[in-house]
Formats: C-alpha cells, structure tokens, sequence
C-alpha cells in the first residue's frame, strides 16, 4: 500500500530522474557513488559567478586546518539553485575534483520509492563513510524529492519521504561544522523545501545556478565542440545567439545532434548548418516548459529593463546598478528580474521614495516611449509603486494629510497587514492622492527617457545583443559622449 502511494509520489516528482521507474526494482542498490571522473571548474563554462561563489568551499576542503585554528565554521549545506540542465550536478563534482577530494552523491527521487524504513538507514550509511573519507563532499540531487514542505493535510503522508529527510536533518546537525564534510544539494524549486533544511546550521547559503546568457552559451558551445570533430568555420556566437534559452545540457544536446546529423549525411566533421539545424530538434524535443521569448519580447523586456535602470540612474546621478540580465532568472517571478537596488536604509526621505516610484514606472515608461503601446510586463512594478505611494501618504505623512496615520500595520511579525482607519470620504481622497503620486512619478520618468532617448535606445541594444549588462558597462555608455 505505502509502496504504490511512494511510487505514484516518485513519478511526480520526476524531474530529470526517471530513477523512478527504473530503479524500481533496485530498491537494495547502492545510491552514492564515489567519482572519479576528474571534473574541473574549467569543463563548466560561463556560471562564473557560481565557480566564484564555490572557489571558498574548495579551499576549505584542501584545508580545514586552517579555518579551525582562526575558528571560522563553514557552512554545512550549501543549495545549488537553478533550472534543469544548467550545470549544477558538474559544479558539484568540480568542487570535488579542483579540491581533490571523494564525492558521494545521491538523488532525492530515490528515496521516495523505497520501503520504509530504508531512505533514513541509507542516509545514515551514506554519512558514516563521508565522515571516514572526510574532507569530501556529499552530492544530493532533486533535494526537493524528499525535503518538500510537510504538510499536515496529506493523509497518509508519505512516511518514507519524512523518515528519510528527518535522518537527513538529524546528521546534519549531528556533526561539528569543521569536520570537512561539506554538502551540496541541487534543486530548482527552493520555494518548495520545508524550512527545516534551511534553517541556520543546515543549508543555510544558496548559490544561483542560472541560465546561461549569450557568452556563456557560445563557451558551453565550444567545450562541447571539442569533443567533436568540426570543420574550422563555426560562427559559435551565431549558434549560440539562435539557442537563446537554452541550458547546458540542451547546448550539448545540440553539439551531440549536429554530429549524429553529420554521420548520418555520411560526412567527416560537423558543420555549421549541421548545428544550426540540431538546435530545432533539440529544443523541439525538450518542449520547453517555459517557451522561449520571441524576439520581439526580448526587445521589449530589453527596454523595459534599461528603462529602470536609466531613469534610476538619471535621478541619482550614480550606477545604481549592479547587472541587468534578460535571462529568465529562477528567483524572477516574470522570467526576468530588475537588479536595480537604490538600497533601502533605515531612514528613506520623501524625495527618495518618490524617486523610487519613478524607477519603478520607469519600465513601463520606456514600453511607451518606444513601442507606443504597454505590456503585462510591469505588473509586479505596479504593484510596488502602489504600495510605496500609499504608505507615503497613509503611514508617513507625507502628503497634504499632514502627521495624521489611516493605516497602522496590526502584525508586523506576521506579514506586516495594514489595517486602514479612515472615513469612506478620507479612503476617497487617499486613493486620489496615491494616484495623483503615482502618475507624477511616472512623468518624471516619461520625461527623463524622452530627455535620453539616444542612450536608451543604445543601452537597450546592448542587452538585446548581449542579454545582460553591467554596471560598469552601463555607465560606460551612458557617460559617453558622441
Ligand atoms: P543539472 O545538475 O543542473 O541538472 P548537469 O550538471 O547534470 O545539470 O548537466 C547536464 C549536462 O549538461 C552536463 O553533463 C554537461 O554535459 C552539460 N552542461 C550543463 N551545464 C554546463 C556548463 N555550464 N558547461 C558545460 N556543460 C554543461
Ligand atoms: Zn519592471
């Protein structure tokens, strides 16, 4: 009875890991593998900011001497964050082979499947070698197969899955943060993991493993290549630029393809129409869950997001931007995300948070300037310029109503819910002033764009062409003169 309901749960969370079928049968298998496939951070190209984010976590391993004696704990639980395919399972094993160390690694789908009982007692068996090899690293994969929210509701449950991950919670916390066991799970769904695992002390450091951009498509392209026999006149960049949205796996899917096309043509070497065509079948093949941007909507999302960013730059004279990226980002909840942080600091005068209000429409602003016509792509923007311009005015006095609060917030630990004390005729006028704010702002910015309508237009050019920008490169531009 268990054993279907585990299985049914298995299926579902797939993921890449058809192991839910497929291992059915091996329930007794071993799930941890020591590798020795010799992986460096050079065989994953572009995640630069990943290999950085990881480079501290391969020096401890080489040492953790030195960190104990100074008396600084590394964390135990490191989550690699990020969509199917773009490297998180290679980034593990290069930590593991640039320190030099054993990689055990199991998969969270595995678990689900098993009788009960089995999942704690082999997360328990895993952790009593790691801690014999240590210094080493442990690999789970699809962590979310077992360490998704518990929820109360579920009847029945799914007692395996809890088992195993309570065995994975009580090792953690079982051993001292310098042992040298060092633990890195995968998943794409972060939202979805109980609490638990990433209270402090657990996987408490999360290091995004995004979508490649332009550049690191054309580097994943061309590690791939050399695996490959290929005539000499690839334009790699003009692959790459066709593949947009494309993760790693899938760009070496496509290098694969090309080649298999070559053979079947009867050739000797992969040709640059041999991969342009492999990128239709691999793309095709893969359904894309969440399709691929049109290249009219990158152009659109290119100037909504360097309208943000000028219009911010514009008000404060400085770089307000750190990086603008037009790929879809796992932590964006419309695919692409703003990077635009004036930061926020105790005390926020009135003139900063309206000019935060016009760096917010500035998106939508740039939507109107250039394409004479809006997208849903602001909504999220709206919605926080709604929320800022109404505390202004009901919470901050900041407005004709003078020190008087409408809104007091009931619980600032729970959510923070505002609750509004005014009369129906006062609601009135505060919706009217928060509209009157709200419009303002976004002339301000309207008129900021069509001021810099030049550089807007080779701002946006840039991110369209290179898919993201930053701030260095912004204000490059922005500060030339022509
Ligand atoms: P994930 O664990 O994020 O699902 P994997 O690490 O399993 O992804 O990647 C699957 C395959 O895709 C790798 O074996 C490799 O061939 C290719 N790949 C993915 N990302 C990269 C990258 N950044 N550089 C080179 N190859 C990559
Ligand atoms: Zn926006």
């Amino acid at each position: 009875m268990n054993d279907t309901l585990n299985n049914s749960d298995a299926m579902s969370f797939g993921g890449g890991g058809f192991g839910g079928l497929g291992n059915f049968g091996k329930s007794n298998a071993k799930v941890y593998v020591k590798s020795t496939e010799g992986i460096k951070f050079d065989d994953v190209a572009g995640e630069d900011e990943a290999k950085e984010n990881l480079t501290e976590i391969v020096s401890y391993l080489k040492n953790p001497a030195k960190y104990k004696e100074i008396g600084a704990t590394m964390p135990k639980g490191i989550l690699l964050v990020g969509p199917p395919g773009t490297g998180k399972t290679m980034l593990a094993k290069a930590v593991a082979g640039e320190a030099d160390v054993p990689f055990f690694s199991m998969s969270g789908s595995e678990f689900v499947e098993m009788f009960v009982g089995m999942g704690a007692s082999k997360v328990r068996d895993l952790f009593k070698q790691a801690k014999e090899k240590a210094p080493c690293i442990v690999f789970i994969d699809e962590i979310d197969a077992i360490g998704k929210k518990r929820d109360g509701g579920n009847l029945g449950g799914n007692d395996e899955r809890e088992q195993t991950l309570n065995q994975l919670l009580t090792e953690m916390d079982g051993f001292e943060g310098n042992t040298g066991v060092m633990i890195l799970a995968a998943t794409n769904r972060p939202e979805s993991l109980d609490p638990a695992l990433t209270r402090p002390g657990r996987f408490d450091r999360r290091v995004p493993v995004e979508l490649p951009d332009l550049k690191g498509r054309e580097d994943i392209l061309k590690v791939h290549a050399k695996k490959v026999k290929t005539s000499d006149a690839i334009d790699y960049n003009k692959v790459a630029r066709m593949a947009s949205g494309s993760s790693g796996a899938e760009l070496a899917n496509i290098v694969n393809e090309a080649a298999l096309r070559a053979v079947r043509d009867g050739r000797k070497a992969v040709t640059q129409a041999d991969l342009e065509e492999s990128i239709e079948v691999v793309i095709a093949g893969y359904q894309k869950k969440n399709a691929i941007m049109t290249d009219h909507e990158k152009m659109v999302v290119s100037y909504h997001e360097i309208g943000h960013a000028l219009v911010a730059a514009k008000q404060t004279n400085s770089a307000p931007v750190t990086k603008i990226t037009i790929i879809p980002r796992t932590s964006g909840a419309l695919g692409y995300t703003m990077q635009v942080d004036e930061g926020n600091h105790y005390l926020m005068t009135k003139e900063e948070l309206e000019n935060k209000i016009a760096t917010l429409t500035g998106g939508r602003a740039a939507e109107e300037v250039v394409f004479g016509d809006v997208t849903t792509g602001a909504s999220n923007d709206i919605e926080q310029a709604t929320k800022i311009a109404r505390q202004m005015i009901a919470r901050f006095g900041m407005s004709d109503f003078d020190m008087v609060a409408f809104e007091t917030v009931t619980n600032q630990y729970l959510g923070g819910d505002a609750s509004l004390a005014a009369s129906s005729d006062t609601q009135r006028k505060i919706d009217e002033e928060v509209v009157a704010l709200v419009k303002k702002q976004h002339q301000k910015a309207i008129n900021i764009l069509n001021e810099n309508k030049d550089k807007l237009h080779e701002l946006a050019k840039f991110l369209y062409l290179n898919e993201t920008i930053t701030g260095e490169q912004f204000m490059e531009i922005l500060n030339k003169k022509d």
